[in-house]
């Protein structure tokens, strides 16, 4: 299905719980965020009715994020319906890892195709204090088991100016290593750190100063790819705060509680519960048909959530 600039619309980001076991200092206040009751999330069932529905009009990719996704019971679940949907020919899921050395053989069973880990830092002490009590062996040992199950690996690091900017060669240097894309991602101002001083955006160009034997290798998806002559792994740089990728923006967002995104900042929302068939796939088309030209996220995020809520 295309939106009003002719964009074919074929990814859906669908975000199955607000909830997470870190309190990462940029997404999440230090208490955490009221809880949304059970009874507001979307069942297993609704989560694949409104994938089936996307997939109908055209969705053939999607992404389950979260909050943390791996804290959500019945998350193998919501994977095996959706895999079982014909059109899909894309499963991945972003996790913190957190959870992962147990679950990422039963994800591979569920049918997740591939995974996206989030991995700021190298540092034990840096990474309990960044998460908030998060354990990084935890993260690295489920690294290894999704390896171990045969996963293609994507790491996502945010730049954090005067936080982990000094591990950027630490980080890239892991594709020397392994065949994985380690990406950088510049931070975006929402939720707690809107308010952060400007210092700690850094942008992308940080991590070509500080590799400089990096050499382009083309684009994959939202990241300018880069590679260290030779290494198998490559480097990703992903600038949300560019409207690079706007004018091929292929995604739609599905929040938690039911909640249709257009864009990651726009703040129109179109509900889905109680919604089937017919119906739902009127929301999706009606979803498709609000996306923006492009996000206004220089002068600020419209979305009126955080990045918990919506899944990054
Ligand atoms: N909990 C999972 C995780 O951390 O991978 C999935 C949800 S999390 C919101 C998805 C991604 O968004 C993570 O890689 C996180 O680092 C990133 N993220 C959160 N807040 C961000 C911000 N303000 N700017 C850029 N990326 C952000
Ligand atoms: Fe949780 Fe992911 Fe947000 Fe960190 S970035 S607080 S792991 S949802």
């Amino acid at each position: 299905m295309r939106d009003g600039f002719g964009r074919q619309i074929t990814y859906l980001r669908l975000s199955i719980t607000d909830r997470c076991d870190f309190r990462c200092r940029y997404c999440m206040p230090e208490h955490g965020v009221p809880k949304l009751p059970r009874e507001a999330i979307l069942s297993v069932e609704e989560c694949v009715a409104a994938v089936r529905a996307a997939a109908a009009c055209g969705v053939t990719k999607v992404r389950i994020t979260g909050g943390e996704p791996l804290v959500r019971r019945g998350v193998l679940d919501i994977c095996a319906g959706i895999r079982a949907i014909p059109e899909i020919r894309e499963l991945c899921l972003t996790t913190n890892g957190s959870r992962l050395a147990e679950l990422a053989g039963p994800l591979r069973q569920a049918g997740v195709d591939r995974l996206n880990v989030s991995l700021d830092t190298l540092r034990p002490d840096r990474f309990a204090a960044l998460t908030r009590g998060g354990r990084l062996q935890d993260v690295l040992d489920g690294i290894a088991a999704a390896e171990a199950a045969g996963f293609p690996l994507k790491l996502n690091a945010v730049l954090l100016g005067g936080v982990n900017d000094d591990e950027i060669p630490a980080l890239a240097a892991l594709t020397w290593e392994k065949p994985w894309q380690v990406r950088f991602i510049e931070l975006m101002p929402m939720g707690p750190c809107a308010a952060w001083p400007a210092a700690r955006f850094v942008p992308a160009e940080a991590v070509l100063r500080a590799c400089p034997e990096l050499q382009p290798d083309g684009f994959g998806g939202v990241a300018e790819r880069y590679r260290f002559p030779g290494a198998p792994g490559s480097v990703g740089l992903i600038r949300p705060l560019s409207h690079r990728f706007c004018g091929s923006c292929d995604r739609l967002r599905l929040t938690a509680d039911g909640k249709l995104k257009p864009c990651l900042h726009s703040g129109a929302e179109i509900p889905v519960r109680g919604l089937q068939g017919a119906a739902l796939e009127a929301a999706v088309a009606a979803a498709v048909a609000a996306k923006p030209a492009a996000h206004h996220l220089a002068s600020g995020s419209e979305s009126g959530r955080d990045m918990n809520e919506i899944g990054g």
